[in-house]
C-alpha cells in the first residue's frame, strides 16, 4: 500500500455513495485514516468494510447535514475518532435540476444547507485546528455549472457557485497558516445520484471534448492528488475534472 497520507486523517462527506465513496477509497489507499459520513448507515458500513478488506482504515460516522448543527457535530465527532482531521473533503451534495419556476422554497433551503451551509460550518469548526498545526487540506467538490449558465440547473449551480468563491476565500483566509484549499470541478459522472437521469446523462457529456461521462474514481483521482503534498503549491483552485467542459 502507498503510505503518501500514512499519519494523517481524513474526512469525507458524503461517503456512503458516488464521488465521495471513491474519494474515501483513494485517500485510504494512500495511507490516510478515513472517517466517511451519510445518512445511510449500511452504505456507510459497507464502505469501511471495503477499505478494510484493501487494507485500509476507516470509520463511518452517521449525520445528516440539513442544519448547521449537523456539520458542526460532525466535526466534533470526526476530531473525536480520528484524534485529528487533516483533510477534508466537502462532497455531499444534492442537484436538484428544473426551471427555476418550479422550484420550491423547500427546495431552495435544502440546495443551500447541504451544498453552502454544511461546508461553511465543517470549515469552521475544523480549519482553525489545522491551522494551529500550521498544516491541512480542504477539497470543495463543486461542478462544471458553477461556471456555464445551463438552463434547469440555476438553484443547483448558484449554490456551487457560493462554494467556488468560498474555495478562494478560505485559500486567502488559512493558507497563510498553512492550509491549502482548493476545489475539484466534476462534469456529468456516473454515479447513484446521477443513475437517474439515464440517457441524458450521456447527452450532457457529449458536449465536452471527452465526449463521455466520467467515473466516481476519475473525479477521486483529483480529490486525492490535491490532498497530497503533490499539490504543495495549489492554493485556491478549482481544478475541473469534466472531460474539457469549460474548454469549449
Ligand atoms: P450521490 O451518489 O447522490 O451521493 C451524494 C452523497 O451525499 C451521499 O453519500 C449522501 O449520503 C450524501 N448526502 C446527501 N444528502 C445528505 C444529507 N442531508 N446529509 C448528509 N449527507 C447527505 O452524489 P454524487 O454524484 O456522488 O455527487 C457527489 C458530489 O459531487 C455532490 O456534491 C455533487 O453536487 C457533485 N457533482 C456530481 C456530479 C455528477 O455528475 N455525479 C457532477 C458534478 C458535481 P446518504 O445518502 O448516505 O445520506
Amino acid at each position: 500500500m502507498t503510505t503518501e497520507l500514512s499519519g494523517t486523517s481524513a474526512l469525507v462527506t458524503g461517503g456512503t455513495s458516488g464521488i465521495g465513496r471513491a474519494a474515501a477509497v483513494a485517500l485510504a489507499a494512500l495511507g490516510a485514516h478515513v472517517a466517511l459520513s451519510g445518512r445511510d448507515e449500511a452504505r456507510g458500513d459497507q464502505v469501511v468494510q471495503d477499505i478494510r478488506a484493501a487494507g485500509g482504515t476507516a470509520v463511518f460516522l452517521p449525520a445528516d447535514l440539513r442544519d448547521a448543527a449537523g456539520a458542526r457535530s460532525l466535526a466534533r465527532r470526526a476530531k473525536e475518532a480520528l484524534g485529528k482531521v487533516d483533510v477534508l473533503v466537502n462532497n455531499a451534495g444534492i442537484f436538484p435540476f428544473g426551471p427555476t419556476e418550479k422550484m420550491t422554497e423547500e427546495d431552495f433551503d435544502s440546495v443551500y444547507t447541504i451544498n453552502v451551509k454544511a461546508p461553511f460550518f465543517l470549515v469552521a469548526e475544523l480549519a482553525p485546528d489545522m491551522a494551529g498545526r500550521g498544516k491541512g487540506a480542504i477539497i470543495n467538490v463543486t461542478t462544471v455549472v458553477a461556471e456555464l449558465g445551463m438552463a434547469d440547473m440555476s438553484l443547483y449551480g448558484s449554490s456551487k457557485a457560493a462554494l467556488v468563491l468560498l474555495t478562494k476565500s478560505w485559500a486567502a483566509e488559512y493558507g497563510p497558516r498553512g492550509v491549502r484549499v482548493n476545489a475539484v470541478s466534476p462534469g456529468p459522472t456516473r454515479t447513484e445520484g446521477t443513475a437517474a437521469m439515464g440517457e441524458s446523462l450521456d447527452a450532457l457529456a457529449a458536449a465536452a471534448p471527452a465526449g463521455r461521462p466520467g467515473s466516481a474514481e476519475e473525479i477521486a483521482d483529483a480529490i486525492a492528488y490535491l490532498a497530497t503534498d503533490r499539490a504543495s503549491f495549489v492554493h485556491g483552485a478549482v481544478l475541473p475534472v469534466d472531460g474539457g467542459r469549460i474548454a469549449v
